[in-house]
């Protein structure tokens, strides 16, 4: 499945390159962001499938950046740190990433977590036969559209699925009242 656009935030040129090229080889459609500004104005223009987010950036830096983004987007962002500091992977995750990936990479291993991001992602439009989401003791079926909770059955209006499949969708994520409007209601 190729073709999906992927924001690619990074301020120095060669690194951006790099990446933009090997996406587009691999199908992709890449468009490239120096700054942290200019990356937000990018993604409102055109929202991308994914965001390759760099954490140095000049000016706006790529937490703030992903802070802004999630505000009003549940798009999948993979940040990018120079840095292997677990402090800086958490604060990564707490500002809304999906998932991060050390400098320098290998090309390989980015693909791969861009391909699983947006596999998570696509799951909620073409939901594979045995795609099941669990959160403690809740189990959700999508595809039946069915919630468990400690194998019980739950009895849940269509309304009240989509919300409990959204936030089990997002877990440990705070979600804001725009995004779940738009999610439920359109
Ligand atoms: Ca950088």
């Amino acid at each position: 499945m190729a073709g999906e656009i992927i924001l690619v935030v990074e301020d120095e040129t060669k690194i951006a390159d790099f990446i933009r090229r090997g996406l587009i080889y691999e199908g992709y459609q890449a468009q490239v962001a120096n700054d942290g500004l200019s990356a937000l104005s990018v993604a409102r223009d055109t929202p991308p499938d994914l965001v390759v987010l760099d954490v140095m950036l000049p000016g706006l830096d790529g937490l703030e950046v992903c802070r802004r983004l999630r505000a009003g987007s549940d798009v999948p962002i993979l940040m990018l740190t120079a840095r292997d500091a677990v402090r800086d992977r958490v604060a990564g995750l707490d500002a809304g990433a999906d998932d991060y990936l050390v400098k320098p990479f290998d090309f390989d291993e980015l693909l791969a977590r861009v391909r699983a991001l947006l596999r998570r992602r696509g799951g909620r439009d073409e939901t594979p036969v045995d795609d099941v989401l669990r959160f403690n003791d809740l189990t959700l079926y999508p595809a039946q559209r069915l919630a468990q909770r400690s194998s019980r059955s739950l009895d849940l209006t269509a309304k009240e699925y989509d919300l409990l499949e959204l936030f089990m969708r997002h877990p440990r994520q705070v979600l804001t009242r725009d995004v779940i409007y738009d999610r439920l209601w359109g």
